[in-house]
């Protein structure tokens, strides 16, 4: 805990559910908090730091850039902003070819919407329950939580439970502007779509002329074992929506378009979108995931994880689901007891729902740190 009254506890907007610490330095998978507590950080900013707190190549490529170029709206074109696209573009699935950088998660389900309303001519999105796509009013209305305070939201909109192909089917119809899911739930339990069910969204959207757009906020830049989680299943979507892990922390957001797609020149647009600082840490991050093969890492880390998870021996964990590093520890109780109890043995972990504890760590995250935070597990649970 805080020797002090934090300052932001004076300032700050009280908006989110606080957790009592006070974290000033972070490196690689260890956070510190302002009285010298270490911990190992099985949240990574809620997916954000695959590639580790503070990474030198990120913090490398962050200097050189901001003392050459800082500023460069989208009306011009910019080297370093062009570089990242080919980057993207080149680890995408076969038939995304075009990129619009924005800020943030929610900014790109954002875009997605606006780009599939001009490209179809139709409004209504089939989403899932448990999904999550962002919390501004575009995104919170494909949004299935945290939305009723905030009614009205966009009308039109339709959620079907994730895994029924039938419901699927009867939830597209000549309204449908796109179908929009997550291959892993990730705010909604770390749920993972079937393979049949993916497809068939993709075959029902091409047979109705909606669009499949795909959330990889969350599952996107090696979280999952493949670079995106579409690889898993070969799926080509229309579009692909993506941030969080994408800069190596720095803010920055993304939607892949294929062909399908078409937006128009002047209907969108973004002030800070596609900043050269923040497309130069991307340029990094990606190069140190590749170079890295985080994405193998990742997989065997994760299945090591499986492994040595005593899940016979926890009367209290009714389920482990685990996709790369993208783990979710379903208990038949609340799992914030359970946050709290790991945080005194110095572990951060996440929610995902009242009863699942998620772990996200860093995919650079040291094989003993893992061992470290199942010991941490197993005496908790
Ligand atoms: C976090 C998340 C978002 C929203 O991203 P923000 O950057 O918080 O706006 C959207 N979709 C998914 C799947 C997410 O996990």
């Amino acid at each position: 805990m805080s020797q002090q009254a934090p300052l932001e506890s004076e300032y700050a907007l009280e908006i989110y559910p606080r957790r009592g610490l006070n974290i000033v330095r972070g490196e690689g998978a260890r956070l510190w908090s302002d009285d010298g507590e270490e911990y190992i950080d099985c949240a990574a900013g809620v997916g954000v730091a695959n590639i580790g707190h503070s990474n030198p190549a990120v913090t490398d490529a962050l200097t050189r850039q901001a003392q050459t170029l800082l500023v460069c709206p989208g009306i011009f074109h910019n080297d370093r902003r062009g570089e990242l696209m080919k980057k993207l573009i080149e680890r995408a699935p076969a038939g995304l070819n075009k990129v619009f950088l924005c800020n943030s998660g929610t900014e790109s389900v954002e875009a997605a919407i606006k780009f599939g309303r001009r490209t179809t001519g139709r409004a209504g999105l089939v989403t899932a329950m448990r999904g999550f796509h962002g919390r501004t009013l575009g995104a919170l209305s494909a949004t299935f939580k945290y939305r009723d305070a905030f009614e009205p939201l966009l009308p039109g909109n339709s959620f079907v439970p994730l895994n029924n192909i039938e419901k699927l089917d009867a939830a597209i119809d000549d309204d449908t502007c796109a179908v929009l899911l997550e291959v892993v739930q990730g705010e909604g339990g770390v749920r993972p779509a079937e393979a049949e069910y993916l497809h068939a969204a993709r075959r029902l959207c091409t047979e109705r002329g909606a669009l499949l757009i795909i959330d990889e906020v969350q599952t996107g830049f090696c979280r999952t074992g493949r670079f995106f989680a579409c690889e898993h299943f070969d799926l080509a979507p229309d579009m692909m929506c993506l941030a969080k892990g994408i800069a190596g922390g720095v803010p920055m957001g993304a939607v892949l378009c294929g062909d399908s797609v078409s937006a128009g020149v002047g209907v969108h647009g973004t002030t800070f979108g596609g900043n050269p600082l923040a497309c130069a840490a991307a340029c990094a991050t990606i190069d140190y995931m590749v170079e890295h093969d985080l994405s193998k890492r990742a997989e065997n880390l994760g299945a090591e994880f499986s492994q040595q998870f005593p899940l016979d021996q926890l009367p209290s964990v009714r389920e482990l689901r685990q996709i790369g590093l993208m783990i979710g520890i379903e208990l038949k109780s609340k799992a914030t007891p359970v946050l709290h109890a790991l945080l005194d043995e110095g572990v951060i972990a996440l929610p995902a729902g009242p009863t699942v504890v998620r772990l996200l760590p860093p995919l650079t995250i040291e094989e003993a740190d893992l061992v470290r935070v199942i010991d941490a597990l197993k005496k908790v649970l």
